[in-house]
């Protein structure tokens, strides 16, 4: 598992080097966010930071998820109640295992769990080079309240 204690220095950084302006909304969202140790979704963001203080507006808001999970510092799952959550992530290569129930996401990184297949396909003459895995299931927590 990934910690992602430093993204919201990740994304500070990033979003300067593209010279976006950080506004008191922006950082605001980006702030309540890095302090998530769950799933959350949209409207729970736009609530958060719709204070006089934060001044956030709901489009905002939602144009900087969507620009936030554009440029792949949030991911995006659909619960089993059929409802989009987010949760941070990393830039680079992982891989998700996401709780279908509650949204909880672990992040794997490493691809050595392939070796076997990318060693089947080169004996086919197949050459990979690149692979998109997800993987869905339910959590340890999920599984024990189902018992
Ligand atoms: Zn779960
Ligand atoms: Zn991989």
């Amino acid at each position: 598992m990934v910690d992602v204690t430093d993204w919201e220095e990740r994304v500070t950084v990033a979003l300067r080097e593209q010279h976006i302006r950080l506004t008191r909304p922006r950082r605001a969202i980006i702030h309540w966010i890095a302090s998530q140790t769950t799933v959350f979704s949209a409207e729970a963001l736009a609530v958060a930071v719709s204070t006089p203080l934060a001044r956030a507006g709901r489009s905002t808001v939602y144009r900087m998820v969507d620009q936030l999970r554009e440029q792949g510092w949030l991911t995006r799952v659909q619960t089993e109640r059929g409802l989009y959550a987010y949760s941070r992530t990393i830039l680079g290569h992982h891989h998700h295992a996401i709780c279908t129930r509650c949204g909880a996401t672990l992040l794997i990184r490493g691809c050595a769990a392939l070796d076997e297949l990318y060693s089947l396909l080169s004996e086919y003459g197949f050459v990979v080079r690149h692979h998109l895995i997800e993987l869905t299931g339910l959590c340890r927590n999920c599984q024990q309240q189902r018992r």
